[in-house]
């Protein structure tokens, strides 16, 4: 069994690798080949803080694992990363436990990845202005994630705390070609943008329908419980809606479920899923100034997906610790 840590991962695991892993993914998704139970979350008394089992299988390249993870946003004013736990990656010949892997970094990657996918799918060909809201783990991956999807030269970031949406600035202003600002409130921050990423663990409305430009793209992937949501009534309500799962989302996507439970939107507001508009089953953006929306809950396949890239590529490296936990018949 190999363990490989958070290190391994980012050394295995780059974003446009991981962009392609993620597009395979969901076409596999929206063809039938993967079994995908609803995650079961464990809320821990008093407080925000949860503990979530999300098992999946994948027919192609078959494998079957489960990510188990706390997600504790209070971390965010600690060294930790508000997401932790590991990644188990099982094989389907025998059932032998192949991996355990860091599930923070993976989540940190693949959560922007999927947004990278959804965003060279649905944006304009021509979005280049970029506003990210919040600047933790997810909006450091998101923007390398939107680099990647499309040509960017302009980033507006927008935090709660100033202070870190400034450090944001100071930490990817040599990084990226890009002119990379900090912005004082949410509505400067997207106003004008092409593509918008809500990233923050706000469980109440951080962008308002009537700020967004016409055209725009919008990754919402911070809330993902059924009573949080990043995006107001309008915002969800002007836009195409674009889902990973349709059964996750209608139950667990507040983004969709408030503004749906207050009639303001129908059930046949989802469009479809983001792999059927990579398969072609159906159509993504149809005009230049349709605002067209992706709500991500996050999928336990992507992690899959993404342990399987990694275990592959980690064996052919010869990266990672062995450890035999033992699992042998024992003579009787
Ligand atoms: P971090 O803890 O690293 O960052 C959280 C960010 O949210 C910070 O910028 C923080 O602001 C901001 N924030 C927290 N509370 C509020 C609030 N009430 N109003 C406005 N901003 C707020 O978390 P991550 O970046 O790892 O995750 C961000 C969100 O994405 C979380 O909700 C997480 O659960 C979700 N997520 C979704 C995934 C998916 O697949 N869809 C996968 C992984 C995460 P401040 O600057 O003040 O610290």
């Amino acid at each position: 069994m190999l363990l490989l840590s958070d290190r391994d991962v980012a050394a295995l695991l780059p974003m446009a690798a991981c962009m392609e892993t993620m597009a395979d993914v969901l076409r596999t998704l929206a063809s039938g080949g993967a079994a995908l139970p609803l995650r079961t979350v464990m809320r821990l008394p008093n407080g925000p803080n949860a503990f979530a089992v999300m098992p999946a299988y994948l027919a192609s390249p078959e494998a079957v694992g489960a990510k188990v993870i706390t997600v504790f946003p209070g971390n965010d004013a600690t060294p930790l990363d508000s997401h932790q736990g590991a990644v188990l990656l099982f094989d389907t010949a025998h059932g032998e436990l192949r991996a355990i892997l860091d599930a923070s970094s993976i989540t940190a990657i693949r959560t922007a990845a999927v947004s990278g996918v959804a965003t060279r799918a649905l944006a304009r060909d021509d979005a280049h202005d970029l506003a990210i809201l919040g600047a933790g783990v997810q909006a450091q991956t998101h923007l390398d994630a939107m680099m990647e999807a499309r040509t960017i030269d302009r980033v507006r970031v927008w935090s709660r705390t100033p202070a870190k949406a400034a450090a944001f600035v100071a930490r990817n202003a040599a990084r990226h070609p890009a002119l990379i600002e900090a912005s004082a409130d949410a509505r400067t921050a997207v106003e004008g943008a092409d593509i918008i990423c809500t990233v923050t663990a706000s469980r109440t409305p951080v962008l308002e329908g009537a700020w967004i430009s016409p055209g725009a793209h919008v990754n919402a992937v911070g809330a993902s419980l059924a009573t949080a949501r990043e995006l107001d009534s309008a915002a969800v309500a002007r836009a195409s809606l674009f889902v990973d799962r349709r059964e996750s989302a209608v139950n667990e996507a507040g983004d969709f479920l408030i503004p749906r439970n207050e009639g303001t939107i129908g059930d046949d507001h989802i469009r479809g899923e983001l792999g059927q508009v990579l398969t072609g089953a159906i159509t993504g953006r149809v005009r230049p100034d349709e605002i067209t929306l992706f709500k991500s809950l996050g999928l336990a396949i992507e992690d899959l997906a993404a342990a399987y890239h990694i275990y592959v590529q980690a064996v052919h490296h010869g990266v990672g610790t062995r450890v035999e936990l033992g699992g042998l018949r024992h003579a009787e």
